[in-house]
């Protein structure tokens, strides 16, 4: 067996340590064996400083790199051999060079492991390191509550700079040192080690340490106090909280609000339900069933029907949309809310100050509230570039493609994104002849190479033309003829079309209701720190105006902590938790993904192993003539930790349910193999992968031994 460099220092360290206990050598490092022997040392550093001081810098660098016991001892030998200014000067660069190198190998031998183990989980005391970390480790060299060779270690697996972690803890032990110096040019007076520093001493070094701390809590606290300087706080409140707008994250805001029984009104300017009702998720969903259907339909030799035609009407199957919506509508109705104990206006919010909120009512009635707190929850809308010439056509978005009645024939779809290929497809299978453009080198550029390859290849054998590597320049409108310009590869492309449709991100809603008068930061977003809070405290943002996933169930999932946060606020607040967000995209295959996939990982230099099952091989998706796709696990190397899944076939966002529970609740490929799944299912699928990985797995040498015992067993 070949060790790598890693198993040779744990030897090498394990070695030390071994001979250091062993042979109990320290025993010469206790005050006793110091004092003892003070007088030959001081004799010996008299004659040979440079030689003494050298030695003795490397002992003290051996002592704490090994994390040995003796520090105080030898800090104390320090004064009492070379005085309070050289005894200083070594013991502080020594100490420092020490506890760096035991640092160095707690990262070295465990850093990787930890991160990779618990990298997700470590993001945010990373993020805090990266943010603080030399405070915190300031106060915890001044504060001598945890041993230091402990701290070196802890150290060591964070991602701490090491620059910033020598050059805090030389400063940070500067005072220590000086006063266990200094009491060691008096080693003959001193008795015991617990009595060297005396408590007054001890406060002070404690007061130094969490003075920095304490100062930028002051500092925090004056900047978020500095916004509402301007501002007159009323005395009292009409409600407890206001919520803009009515889409899922408003909703859910409201909701929880009104369940803890808080006075909550809740503002929407449009329709209730917002963007996932009306024009996002519920009517793209209910398009791609009617398209699925036809797709169907055209597959029927394949189902062993020899034909099958539809006759449908665009505009129809476009008011089956509205029907949809209709029939969901309810569930996110005023008077649904109203059940609820939400109090809805139907009107247009504007913030006037950080505390009241003015309502224009739909009936023109203008209504200010003062409230303790705000939840902007305003959403986002599709963006459209400024591309010379579009100007000059009708454009569709995912705002205005559903009241579409008549089909159109040539359709560009610009945008390689969910939206854009979840439109491109299911205009496609209704009988639009669809270019998709897109300037990346693959659609659905966010998920693996293979997921692009096998959604495109599927695209283009339903007759769509996908064009990757295509930058849209300008349209020009030629005796009538609309035409998308786009640049590939240096050449001019064009492409007629009668209608296109733009799909290339959403911006979120940052104006006309008052932030920008009030001061609230933002960006492409609303800024929000963990909690949601924006710099000013007592108002928050959830969803897509908040950002940064723009999904329905990031949106509810942030409103909860909104809402609490917003109510309980300074007494309790909750920081966001994003580990585990799913999300998928409606083509055909389906892609679904949770937690990373090999592009992040690799990114975030993350090790992993990868698994993979095809679902070409699962009976369900043979019986159903969805044989095609796969499910591809990550894992952590040599465990059956999850690290993220990918899942490209049918129903994968309805798959993908099983690990977003396992990696949420720490359940790993072998529980998902010891449960029994369902024959015969798509979600078998889930065990099967999680086989091939056991069989990846499976422990070779114990194997080679079971099968000398069954041997045996035959005689
Ligand atoms: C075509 C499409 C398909 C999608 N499919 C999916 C999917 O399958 N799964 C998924 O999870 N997500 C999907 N999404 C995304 C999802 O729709 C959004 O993430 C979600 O709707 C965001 O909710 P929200 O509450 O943040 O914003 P919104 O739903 O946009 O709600 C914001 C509301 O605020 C109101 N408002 C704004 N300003 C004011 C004001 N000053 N006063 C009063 N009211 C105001 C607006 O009228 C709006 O109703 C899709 C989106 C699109 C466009």
């Amino acid at each position: 067996m070949r060790l790598d460099k890693r198993w040779w220092l744990l030897v090498v360290l394990a070695g030390l340590l071994a001979l250091f206990f062993g042979f109990d050598l320290g025993r010469f490092l206790s005050l006793a064996a110091i004092k003892s022997s003070q007088a030959d040392l001081q004799a010996w550093r008299a004659a040979q400083p440079l030689l003494a001081a050298a030695l003795f810098f490397v002992g003290y660098v051996a002592v704490t790199a090994l994390s040995l016991p003796g520090a105080v001892v030898m800090t104390l030998a320090a004064g009492a051999l070379f005085g309070l200014g050289w005894g200083t000067l070594i013991v502080s660069f020594a100490s420092s060079l020490g506890a760096t190198l035991a640092f160095l190998t707690a990262r070295w031998l465990l850093g990787g492991w930890v991160q990779s183990r618990f990298g997700d989980r470590l993001a945010t005391l990373n993020a805090g390191i990266a943010k603080d970390g030399g405070f915190y480790l300031f106060t915890l060299r001044l504060v001598p509550a945890i041993p230091f060779f402990v701290i070196n270690l802890a150290m060591g697996v964070t991602a701490l700079r090491t620059w910033t972690f020598y050059w805090v803890s030389q400063l940070g032990m500067l005072p220590g040192t000086l006063v266990y110096v200094n009491a060691g040019t008096q080693l003959a007076r001193i008795e015991s080690l617990s009595g060297i520093v005396s408590p007054g001493v001890l406060g002070s070094l404690v007061l130094l340490g969490v003075f920095p701390l304490i100062t930028r809590k002051f500092i925090e606290m004056f900047q978020s106090r500095k916004v509402y300087a301007r501002f007159k706080q009323p005395k009292t409140f009409d409600r407890n909280l206001i919520v803009i707008g009515g889409g899922s994250a408003g909703l859910v805001t409201a909701y929880i609000a009104a369940a803890i029984k808080a006075k909550v009104t809740l503002v929407e300017r449009h329709a209730m339900g917002g963007d996932c009702l009306n024009t996002g998720c519920v009517p793209s969903k209910a398009l791609i069933r009617s398209a699925k259907f036809l797709s169907h339909v055209q597959r029927a030799r394949e189902f062993g029907v020899r034909s099958a035609s539809a006759e449908f009407d665009f505009g129809e199957v476009m008011e089956r949309v509205q029907r949809i919506i209709k029939a969901i509508e309810p569930h996110d109705s005023v008077e649904r809310y109203t059940g609820l104990g939400v109090e809805v206006a139907q009107g247009t919010a504007r913030i006037v100050s950080p505390w009241q909120v003015e309502i224009t009512h739909h009936d023109g009635r203008v209504e200010p509230l003062s409230t303790r707190a705000i939840v902007i929850a305003a959403g986002a809308r599709p963006f459209v570039p400024p591309i010379p010439g579009l100007e000059a056509v009708e454009v569709l978005t995912s705002d205005n493609v559903w009241q579409l009645r008549q089909r159109p024939e040539r359709l560009v779809v610009l945008g390689g994104g969910p939206i854009g290929s979840e439109l491109t497809q299911t205009f496609a299978r209704l009988g639009s002849r669809v270019t998709q453009v897109e300037m990346a080198p693959r659609i659905l550029l966010r998920e693996d190479p293979e997921v692009s390859d096998l959604v495109t290849a599927r695209f283009r054998a339903e007759g769509i033309a996908v064009l990757v590597d295509h930058k849209a320049e300008r349209v020009e409108v030629i005796a009538g003829e609309k035409q998308l310009v786009a640049m590939h590869q240096g050449q001019e492309v064009r492409i007629p079309f009668d209608a296109i449709l733009v799909a290339v991100g959403r911006v979120a809603n940052l104006k006309g209701y008052g932030l920008e008068e009030l001061g609230v930061a933002t960006g492409r977003t609303v800024e929000v720190n963990g909690y949601l809070q924006t710099n000013f405290p007592n108002i928050y943002a959830a969803g897509d105006v908040a950002g940064p996933y723009q999904f329905t169930h990031t949106a509810a999932h942030q409103a909860w902590y909104a809402a609490v946060n917003a109510l309980f606020d300074p007494f309790k607040k909750f920081r966001a938790d994003y580990r585990v967000i799913p999300w998928a995209t409606f083509v055909e295959p389906e892609v679904a993904r949770v937690g990373l996939n090999e592009l992040e990982a690799q990114e975030k230099k993350i090790p992993y192993e990868v698994t993979v099952y095809g679902l070409d091989d699962l009976d369900r998706a043979i019986a159903d003539g969805e044989a095609h796709g796969f499910v591809k696990v990550l894992t952590v190397p040599g465990k059956d930790r999850i690290l993220g899944v990918t899942i490209a076939g049918e129903h994968a966002g309805d798959l993908l349910a099983e690990y977003v529970l396992a990696m949420k609740h720490g359940i790993g490929l072998n529980k998902i193999l010891g449960t029994i799944h369902t024959y015969p299912t798509l979600a078998e699928a889930n065990k099967y992968v999680a086989g091939n990985w056991k069989r990846a797995h499976a422990p070779q040498a114990l194997l080679a031994w079971v099968e000398r015992f069954h041997a045996w067993r035959r005689g």
